[in-house]
């Protein structure tokens, strides 16, 4: 839009300039259309002044012969040019009405003089005329002898006086007038007729003479002359208004256009230059190492460069119109698209990475940044710039990880890249040199420099490292308080498989350690460096020698066995950091529960232990425990996720529950586990719980003996959705005892007890059976089921024909192995890991779904999953009783679904109740929901009641 703004103005300034340049040109020719006009009628007026001159000359003289012709061609040619300057005047002044009025005032005068030379003409004819007879008759008298000489005189003197009247002007008409009146001849007839044709003559001659003086006083005043002298004049001046007034726009015109043209030289010098510099980026671009994509606002691909085709597999003719979601791999976090998304909304730059597919279906790690490419406020075009840093995540996984092993080392690790700046450090860095992690990152070593060492000490240093890849000897480094310490140094330069160095690894033993006393060396073997509590070593030594107290004094103690729930997972998904982090903190919160003589140690792990001294009874402990459990409620900040931590308390107590150690600890640790079964975050004293649980096992036991035989099993099935079409897809067998003492018995009671006594296996070949059963008849009765889960204890796994027994009865029933999904809990992996992994690889290449039940609750780590031959995760129900409640939770489950989806498993929900529980997994790609929400198990007649669909 802006581009094309742009060449809009370049085109108005074109036409701009065009149009100045016309109008210029325009002015200039009429300016000079204008000259000449003036010329012409500039010439024309100096004819029509000649002209009037002669014909005002010619009028002078009064009694001299004239060429009539002449004069009347003057007049004629006047009357032509005044004719024509009045059409030229009016051409180029149409609307000056004092040219026009001057105009006809010249017209008028004109037509007076013709008027008035036409009268001096006729009388300038017959003046000559007259003149000759007289002269004749004068001379006749003058001959004639009779007349009197004074009468001849008087005669002359009147013709002198006429011939001076017509000269000269101080002798007046009237003289001359009675000059002839006075003549008078008497006796003679002849004279007298003589002189009377005289006196007629003469007096004629007078009159005419006195008229054409009057004619010519006229023709003299005839104000012809001024009125053009004035035209002249103002026409002169409109003229010169006139041309000065074009001259001025012509040159303002002139000075826009050159104004204008240099405007587009200069347009076009940074045209030539944006142009250049284009061709430079276009380069740059295209020969990148970054991926560059540009999209148009409805992200579509409308440009790639090499980079992208050569880290992603696809050529650019391939994606030109496509969504770059075609990269998308399903393993970035859906936040990541969510912050995208909100970003590009507003127009900002978004910088993340994202984890995509290349055409082979490869996963790579990208580095992008998306910026909104606007013209004005409008966005036109999105740019990304992507790196593949699958190798820099890979490598620094693996440093990471390497840090992370050693972050419970006493000794000080350094990791630098070949540069020798600070990737990262471990925690016993920290504590020797008094430096966090985020201080030192990416610096040299440089501030450890005490100054002890010369440089020819580094520069050997170097030589030994970078020749022989290692170096080791003593340093004096400087500690961030100031403090000299001295260590005991090995630098290991590593190297990957094609020989790029890439890191050095520095490990340093804090000698002043060494050097100090025994008490610090039996700090590092008794205690944890972690929580700085004791650990296992001392635990067990403070514990007997507590026991010999108790049993000496006669006194009672508590040993309470803590363990915190579901921490493993919390540790796998979160990272070790975070786990560290937690174990501190919550190391901190049971303390503070603590008195003073109380015993309390790190037994491993998420494992704690206390030991209670001189307690009066067993309720001291059961507070304890409870305080313990309230100390947790509060949620736990670290970094920057929000965590609710639980945990299960197992007690047991001297000397009623054992007398040895071994024993108490081994109580304790099975109270904790029967608190864990109660559903986590409580306490189990080890006593009660046996007590009971030993005589409901003996009662279970011996009924459940005969309650196949009795027809007392019998099976629900519980529908699972489809989240996406929100339809039943499958059902999950689940087994129900009615036994007429016990009553209705749940599965969790007696399963347990049908798998450490064997029962198990007949049980389960029964609910196989029941199940295929069911199922056919389900699907008979037109429910659209896919498959049926059915869970498999551990146990029945031992059986070596179990493959088997199972496909016959399948067969038996018609039913094809990929309809059978076999449920597992997770500690069927955890026990006997590759043995159990082979059958399990048996069942799944025989064409079985294998199903993990339970996932996250305890033994499983997310890196099985990727080991295992399965087909479906099932995420544990106490997970999604969390959603809504607990961040850290949420973030296992989004963690589980994008690890078993990227795997190509399918991911079940288990325990779902309510609609967000529901919203939330369908949201994050969860694929089948089981739970109340849906439907309870029902019976095979309640389920085809309420599910089979009509037309099948
Ligand atoms: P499981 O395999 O994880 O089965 C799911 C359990 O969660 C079932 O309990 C089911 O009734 C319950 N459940 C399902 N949806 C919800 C819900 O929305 N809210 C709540 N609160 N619970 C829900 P059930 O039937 O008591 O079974 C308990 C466990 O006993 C099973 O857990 C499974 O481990 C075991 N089990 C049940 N039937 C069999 C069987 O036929 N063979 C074997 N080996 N174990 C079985
Ligand atoms: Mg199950
Ligand atoms: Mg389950």
């Amino acid at each position: 839009m802006k581009l094309m703004k742009k060449t809009d103005k370049v085109t108005l300034l074109i036409i701009f300039f065009i149009f100045l340049f016309l109008g210029m040109s325009g002015y200039l020719y009429k300016a000079n259309q204008h000259l000449q006009f003036y010329t012409k009628i500039n010439l024309k007026l100096e004819k029509i002044i000649l002209l009037d001159q002669d014909i005002r000359n010619f009028s002078k003289g009064i009694n001299e012969f004239h060429n009539y012709d002449i004069i009347d061609k003057k007049v004629f040619d006047f009357q032509q040019e005044l004719q024509q300057l009045t059409e030229q005047t009016t051409k180029l002044y149409p609307s000056d009405p004092v040219l026009q009025k001057q105009l006809t005032k010249i017209a008028a005068s004109f037509l007076q003089l013709r008027d008035d030379i036409e009268y001096f003409k006729a009388s300038n004819s017959a003046l000559i005329g007259g003149g000759h007879f007289l002269f004749d008759l004068h001379r006749t008298i003058n001959e004639t002898d009779t007349v009197p000489l004074h009468l001849k005189n008087h005669v002359n003197e009147t013709l002198f006086y006429l011939l001076r009247y017509t000269t000269s002007s101080y002798i007046d008409a009237k003289t001359i007038q009675l000059k002839i009146n006075s003549i008078s001849a008497q006796n003679d007839p002849l004279a007298q007729e003589y002189i009377d044709n005289f006196k007629t003559q003469s007096l004629m001659i007078l009159h005419t003479l006195s008229s054409l003086k009057e004619v010519v006083q006229d023709i003299q005043n005839n104000p012809l002359h001024t009125l053009i002298q004035e035209f002249h004049k103002h026409i002169e001046v409109t003229f010169q208004e006139n041309l000065f007034m074009e001259r001025v726009v012509a040159s303002l015109l002139f000075v826009f256009a050159l104004l204008m043209l240099v405007i587009l030289l200069v347009t076009h010098i940074f045209a030539v230059r944006t142009a250049r510099l284009q061709l430079a980026i276009n380069y740059a671009i295209e020969h990148s190492d970054n991926a560059i994509v540009i999209t148009d606002i409805d992200k579509k691909i409308t440009y790639v460069n090499e980079a992208f085709e050569r880290t992603t597999g696809y050529s650019a003719k391939e994606v030109k119109g496509l969504n770059p979601n075609i990269l998308k791999s399903d393993l970035t976090p859906l936040e990541t698209y969510e912050q995208l998304n909100e970003k590009l909304e507003k127009a900002e730059r978004w910088d993340g990475v994202f984890i995509n597919k290349r055409k082979d279906g490869s996963i790579y790690y990208e580095k992008a940044s998306i910026v909104p490419v606007k013209v004005g406020d409008e966005v036109v075009n999105y740019l990304a710039i992507k790196l593949d840093i699958t190798d820099y995540i890979e490598q620094n996984k693996q440093i990471q990880q390497a840090a992370s092993v050693f972050d419970n080392t006493v000794e000080s690790i350094i990791i630098t890249d070949p540069q020798g700046k600070i990737i990262t450090v471990n925690k016993a860095f920290e504590n020797i040199y008094g430096y966090t992690l985020e201080e030192v990152k990416g610096k040299t070593l440089h501030f450890l420099h005490s100054g002890y060492h010369d440089l020819q000490f580094y520069d050997e240093l170097w030589d030994q490292l970078l020749s022989h890849g290692v170096w080791q000897g003593k340093f004096i480094n400087k500690a961030k308080d100031g403090q000299l310490i001295p260590v005991w140094g090995t630098i290991k330069a590593v190297y990957d498989e094609k020989e790029n160095l890439i890191s050095f690894i520095a490990v340093q033993n804090d000698v002043r350690e060494l050097e100090s006393s025994q008490a610090k060396v039996n700090y590092l073997a008794y205690y944890d460096p972690l929580t700085e509590l004791s650990n296992r070593t001392s635990f067990e030594e403070y514990l007997n020698h507590a026991l010999s107290l108790a049993s000496r004094h006669k006194e009672t103690l508590a040993l309470l066995f803590i363990d915190l729930d579901r921490f493993k997972i919390i540790n796998d998904t979160l990272g070790h950091g975070i786990g560290d982090k937690i174990l501190i903190e919550v190391t901190k919160r049971i303390k503070a529960t603590l008195r003073e003589s109380d015993f309390i140690a790190r037994w491993g792990g998420d494992e704690f232990v206390i030991i209670l001294e001189n307690i009066r009874s067993h309720s001291d402990a059961s507070t304890v425990a409870q305080n313990i459990l309230n100390s947790l409620k509060e949620s736990f900040v670290i970094d920057t996720h929000i965590l609710n931590i639980t945990a299960s308390i197992g007690i047991a107590l001297y000397p009623q529950n054992g007398e040895e150690s071994a024993t108490l600890i081994s109580h304790a640790d099975s109270a904790m586990f029967f608190a864990k079964e109660k559903g986590s975050n409580t306490y189990e004293f080890y006593t009660q719980q046996l007590s009971q649980k030993v005589q409901k096992r003996l009662e279970i036991e011996i009924e459940l003996a005969n309650a196949l035989a009795n027809h007392e099993i019998f099976m629900m099935f519980q529908p699972q959705y489809d989240l996406e079409t929100r339809s039943i897809i499958a059902v999950e067998a689940l087994v129900r005892w009615q036994n007429e003492k016990l009553g209705f018995v749940p599965p969790d009671q007696f399963i347990e007890i049908a798998e450490e006594n064997g029962t198990i296996v007949e049980l389960g070949y029964y609910i196989f059976e029941a199940s295929c059963k069911g199922f056919v008849a389900m699907r008979e009765a037109g429910v659209p089921l896919k498959h049926i889960a059915i869970n498999v204890s551990s146990v029945q796994f031992r059986q070596s024909n179990l493959l088997e027994r199972f496909a016959d009865i399948m067969k038996h029933y018609n039913l094809t192995p990929h309809e059978i999904e076999i449920e597992l809990t997770e500690r069927f992996i955890f026990e006997n890991t590759k043995e159990n992994i082979a059958i399990l690889k048996q069942f799944h290449d025989y064409g079985f779904k294998v199903s993990i039940d339970d996932f996250g609750t305890g033994y499983s780590s997310m890196s099985y999953l990727t080991q295992l031959p399965i087909d479906v995760v099932k995420i544990d129900k106490s997970f999604v009783d969390n959603i809504g409640n607990d961040k850290a939770d949420e973030a296992i489950i989004k963690a589980i679904i994008a690890l078993t989806s990227a795997l190509g498993y399918t991911t079940v929900a288990e325990g779902i109740e309510t609609e967000s529980q529901e919203h939330f997994l369908q949201q994050n790609g969860c694929n089948i929901g089981q739970g109340y929400l849906f439907s309870r198990p029902l019976s095979t007649h309640a389920l085809i009641e309420q599910f089979a669909e009509q037309s099948s």
